[in-house]
């Protein structure tokens, strides 16, 4: 495809700033934390969702003075967590959102747009970390989140362009396709399924995928959406129904109050709470200092938007969304929208440890646009039309735990706290069994009854086990 790269960003234009062209902070040392940058940029998702009523809600009116739960956040995981919070029987009333920028600002607002269950891919890792079955529970609980998310869009008919597809793994390079195939082996070998799975070789994962030079594929089945209008539904959903937002109004500390009561610090007031929920993302540290940048690592990631020419467009739009496969650390996210047909291009490939999600990095973007090329060679012609070809550019944040799941639950020594967050870029297919777990707990219900693998679970001694690797 024959892409027009955008002309670079004036001053003071809608665009984004390329990250040389403004002063930065330099990068956090890994005992670093940070608030949300005020200035974060805006994606693809958030471009398209500018009229969302409750967008910047609340931003300059000073906070009430007390709420029994506080959810700190409004990314996918404060939002559901406040949404089966009042499915629970929670008073509305009594419930209050916080979030530092926007509403739906983070990477919930800014990720690739795929519902894609690990199927088994990283079932070798996580049972290296975790033990055989525990890494079986995990890939189990995320073949069931896929199922629960569709559930959900399709019983509150929500609108965020959910289409469920198949989903491939294209392996590149030999080296993929050899770790994918000991994956498989040894995923099999532990009693696992491959129900709903198929694969392809040589001529034939080409054919199936469009991609060139595609060694091996994969596929099972996944969907694409739209998450911010995802989140934004759940959370109009629960403000309508009574609950609190605000935004622009980061928690800035946490304090003991009265009694067994907490003290939410905020620059629009404090707010006197009996249970937070911290769901905070890569940004947790803050308010939780034990979760430093060693063992909740900001990492961030890339994507693009790319206008399809004719050979994605009309009958030929992309009928799967994909895994492109160089290397571990290594790979391309491709889903097309099935509504306006955009091409959504994530380069995972790590590009530092930072907090600023308000620029990116235009070697990058040069990246991405002769990757596109080169994986699909017909998509080069024909001749490029006005308006083709590279839409955006945007940065977000994956937080990365040092054993590969999230922290879910109760917070040693600060009892009526809980934590929902570092879904290791992967939440859209996590957080929708980890936020009804965290209100299970809340609600007194055992870790047992949440049916989360157990090595999610929160607590200090995790967080020794993983500082000693450091
Ligand atoms: C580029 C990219 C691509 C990704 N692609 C995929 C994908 O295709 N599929 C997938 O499953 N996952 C993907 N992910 C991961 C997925 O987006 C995340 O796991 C998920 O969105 C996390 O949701 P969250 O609610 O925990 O965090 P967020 O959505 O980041 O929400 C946290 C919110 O908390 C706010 N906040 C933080 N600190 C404070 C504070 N002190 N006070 C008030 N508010 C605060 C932030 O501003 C933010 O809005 C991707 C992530 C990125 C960055």
């Amino acid at each position: 495809m024959a892409l027009s790269t955008p002309e670079h960003p004036e001053k003071g234009s809608s665009q984004l700033n390329e990250e040389h062209q403004l002063p930065r902070p330099p990068p956090p040392p890994q005992s670093q934390t940070s608030l949300p940058y005020p200035d974060s940029c805006l994606s693809y998702w958030h471009r398209t969702t500018r009229t969302f009523p409750y967008l910047n809600h609340n931003q300059t009116n000073a906070v009430p003075s007390s709420a029994q739960y506080v959810v700190i956040g409004s990314g996918i995981a404060g939002a559901l967590t406040a949404f089966k919070l009042l499915e629970a029987g929670i008073n509305p009333k009594e419930l209050l959102i916080l979030e530092a920028r926007e509403a739906v600002s983070g990477s919930s607002g800014r990720n690739a747009g795929h519902v894609r269950p690990d199927a088994f891919r990283g079932f070798s890792g996580y049972a290296a970390a975790h033990g055989v079955e525990q890494a079986l529970k995990i890939v189990d609980n995320e073949n069931a989140v896929a199922d629960l998310v569709a559930k959900f869009v399709h019983e509150h008919d929500i609108p965020c362009d959910f289409s469920p597809k198949p989903t491939f793994d294209v392996n590149i390079t030999q080296e993929m396709a050899d770790d994918e195939e000991t994956n498989v082996k040894e995923f099999v070998a532990a009693g696992g399924s491959l129900d709903g799975v198929k694969s392809y070789k040589g001529d034939e994962a080409k054919k199936r995928t469009g991609v060139r030079d595609a060694l091996t594929a994969w596929e099972w089945p996944a969907a694409s959406i739209h998450p911010a209008k995802l989140t934004q539904w759940m959370l109009s959903s629960v403000i309508e129904r009574g609950c609190k937002f605000w935004t622009h109004c980061p928690s800035t500390a946490i304090t003991r109050g009265k009694g067994d009561k907490w003290n939410v610090h905020t620059p629009q007031g404090i707010i006197s709470a009996e249970r937070i929920v911290h769901c905070t993302n890569a940004y947790a540290g803050v308010l939780l200092p034990q979760l430093d940048a060693s063992l909740l690592t900001p990492i961030r990631i890339q994507v693009h938007s790319i206008i399809p020419n004719a050979a994605f467009s009309g009958s030929q739009a992309l009928k799967s969304t994909m895994a492109l496969r160089y290397g571990a650390m290594h790979f391309y996210a491709l889903i097309q929208m099935p509504n306006d047909g955009m091409i959504i291009f994530g380069v995972a490939k790590a590009t530092g440890i930072t907090f600023d999600e308000s620029s990116y990095k235009s070697e990058i973007v040069d990246e991405a646009v002769q990757m596109f090329g080169d994986l699909f060679p017909g998509a080069k012609e024909p001749a490029e039309k006005h308006g083709e070809g590279l839409d955006h550019a945007w940065t977000g944040l994956i937080a990365i735990t040092h054993d590969k799941v999230p922290y879910v639950g109760p917070i040693d020594d600060l009892p009526g706290q809980y934590i929902c967050a570092g879904f290791n870029g992967h939440g859209m297919a996590g957080i929708f069994k980890c936020a009804p777990g965290v209100v299970s707990l809340m609600l007194g219900e055992t870790w047992e009854d949440t049916k989360l693998p157990e090595c999610f679970q929160y607590s200090h001694e995790r967080l020794l086990r993983g500082q000693m690797k450091w």
